[in-house]
């Protein structure tokens, strides 16, 4: 738990500060102050516009066309040319998308190309 530099408003002794979901969270374990500002280092605060590419990872190309057709709500065609054109699944779109894209296709065997370099985690775990 770090502590920032700034003392406590209320009774001069250090703060920590710790984030929770969307919130930055800073409190005084001596009078227990606290305060819950928009965490900055969370990805739905990303305003960047990111454009993301699939990747068949370990899945045969018939195999990711069909399932990239069946996530994407596209035909078969339109999955089959994004894949041959090295097309974008989406693009201008914010981090939280990204990270919702990653959750439906990262379990089907397609992982995602996104530029510019993506700063948030994805979980290949899922
Ligand atoms: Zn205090």
């Amino acid at each position: 738990m770090p502590i920032t530099d700034s003392p406590c408003p209320q009774c001069g002794h250090p703060q920590a500060t710790r984030t929770q979901g969307m919130s930055l969270i800073a409190e005084c374990a001596h009078c227990g102050w606290m305060v819950a500002t928009t965490n900055p280092a969370h990805p739905f605060h990303d305003r960047t516009p990111y454009t993301v590419r699939a990747r068949p990872q370990g899945i045969t190309r018939a195999t990711a066309i069909a399932r990239l057709s069946a996530t994407l709500g596209t035909g078969v065609h339109a999955a089959r040319a994004i894949l041959d054109q090295d097309s974008p699944v989406a693009e201008n779109v914010y981090a939280f998308e990204v990270i919702r894209l990653h959750k439906l296709l990262w379990p089907q065997g397609l992982s995602l190309q996104v530029t510019p370099e993506f700063p948030w985690e994805l979980d290949d775990s899922l």
